[in-house]
């Protein structure tokens, strides 16, 4: 069988890098985005090398949808030359960043950050590299616990990861014909670098999350990108348009 390919975005470091290793893991090759860390993304292209895949980094803004169409160019050129290949299998919307405001205090430039990072350029992103995913290929799109539940400080945020859950189900149903089924990996809280460490880092934080968590303690990063890989397993095909919380059971 044909070696699968998944792009994730934002796989330099957290979640992303987990799914890329985890991919890996099950002998899928990767083309992984980073935005500034450079020499951390080459990082896990050696990690992926290691494990007997193949891996290229490229670099990626996804709050340009300007440079959008470039970014599919240097797929294709990247596909063709280290894979001869036109198409990718999986698609994994995973970069993002988190900015923590009261709606009170919320500006118009962070609302309009977080709208271009977290849905405008999840939207155009997967509609310009859709011709090269695989017809049977598959898309995950990264979205968050607080969908679900409310925590003062996270409207803005949870408000454009509710719009992802919304256009993975008008993905799944548009791409239903191309047999591209379209997930959603809800997060709950986990120790990465997501709003400048606070989960990893903020003793008091981390203590009052592992106590409304029923597994008891708070997630760490290979929780997730082994929820993404197995959803990408050949086995969950018939998963289509569901979101897939996977937070240890917070806020029961
Ligand atoms: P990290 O901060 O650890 O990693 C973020 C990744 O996204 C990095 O690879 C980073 O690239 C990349 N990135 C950031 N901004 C941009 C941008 N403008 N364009 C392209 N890439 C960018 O975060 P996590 O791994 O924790 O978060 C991954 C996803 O999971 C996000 O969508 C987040 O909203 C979601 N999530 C996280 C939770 C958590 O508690 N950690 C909970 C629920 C959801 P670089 O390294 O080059 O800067």
């Amino acid at each position: 069988m044909t070696t699968k390919i998944a792009i994730i975005t934002g796989a330099s470091r957290g979640l992303g890098k987990s799914a890329a290793l985890k991919l890996a893991q099950q002998g899928v090759d990767v083309i992984l985005t980073y935005h500034s860390k450079e020499i951390e993304a080459a990082a896990v292209v050696a990690e992926i090398e290691q494990l007997g895949q193949k891996a290229v980094a490229l670099q990626l803004d996804v709050g340009n949808s300007q440079s959008f169409d470039t970014f599919a160019l240097r797929v294709q050129e990247t596909l063709a030359q280290k894979w001869q290949r036109t198409h990718f299998d999986f698609l994994v919307n995973n970069a993002g960043i988190g900015i923590h405001a009261l709606i009170s205090d919320t500006t118009e430039a962070q609302f309009d950050q977080l709208v271009n990072i977290q849905f405008k350029g999840v939207f155009f992103l997967t509609q310009k590299l859709l011709p090269l995913i695989v017809d049977h290929g598959r898309i995950v799109n990264v979205s968050t616990g607080l969908t679900r539940f409310a925590l003062p400080g996270y409207a803005a945020y949870a408000a454009m990861k509710g719009a992802i859950e919304v256009f993975t189900r008008y993905l799944a149903k548009e791409l239903g014909p191309r047999s591209i089924a379209v997930n959603v990996v809800a997060p709950g809280a986990i120790e990465t670098d997501f709003g400048h460490g606070v989960v990893r880092d903020n003793a008091e934080l981390n203590t009052f999350i592992a106590s409304q968590t029923a597994l008891g303690r708070v997630g760490l990063p290979d929780d997730i990108g082994g929820v993404i890989a197995s959803l990408l397993n050949q086995d969950n095909g018939w998963i289509n348009a569901q979101r897939i919380e996977a937070s240890g059971g917070m806020f029961l």
